[in-house]
């Protein structure tokens, strides 16, 4: 449904007033059963609107590792040389690179802000009879 994809929204949104730092497109796809395109598009977009930003976390490529070497905010990946503590240096291809989303600081900020004054509002309601 055309609707469906302001869950991503909405658990961002909810998500923003948590102490999660970072989140994968893969944990909003499966809390939303959206596919994983239609919410790493939707992620973009918050990006754009300053609700996001996205970072790329750089993996060893030998598949007993898999360790995130670095987490870079440039999608600059030429510039980037990969080197593993165990395995050395090792040269960086698509599969090695795991975007990551991270709730923009103001933003959160401005929701967990938000979240407090809204339950102190209820607290309040609650007392009126
Ligand atoms: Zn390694």
């Amino acid at each position: 449904m055309e609707g469906d994809i302001y869950e991503v929204d909405d658990w961002v949104d909810t998500v923003a007033t948590l102490p999660i730092k970072r989140f994968y497109p893969s944990a909003v796809a499966a809390a939303t059963g959206l596919p994983i395109e239609k919410v790493f598009n939707r992620l973009l977009f918050l990006v754009e609107g300053n609700i996001l930003r996205i970072l790329y976390e750089i993996r060893c490529p030998d598949y007993d590792c898999l360790r995130t070497i670095k987490v870079v905010e440039d999608n600059d990946f030429e510039s980037i040389s990969g080197l593993c503590p165990l395995h050395g240096e090792f040269q960086l291809s698509a599969d090695m690179i795991f975007p990551v989303f991270e709730i923009e600081p103001s933003f959160k900020k401005r929701s967990i802000a938000k979240k407090k004054t809204e339950n102190q509002r209820s607290l309040r309601m609650s007392l009126v009879y």
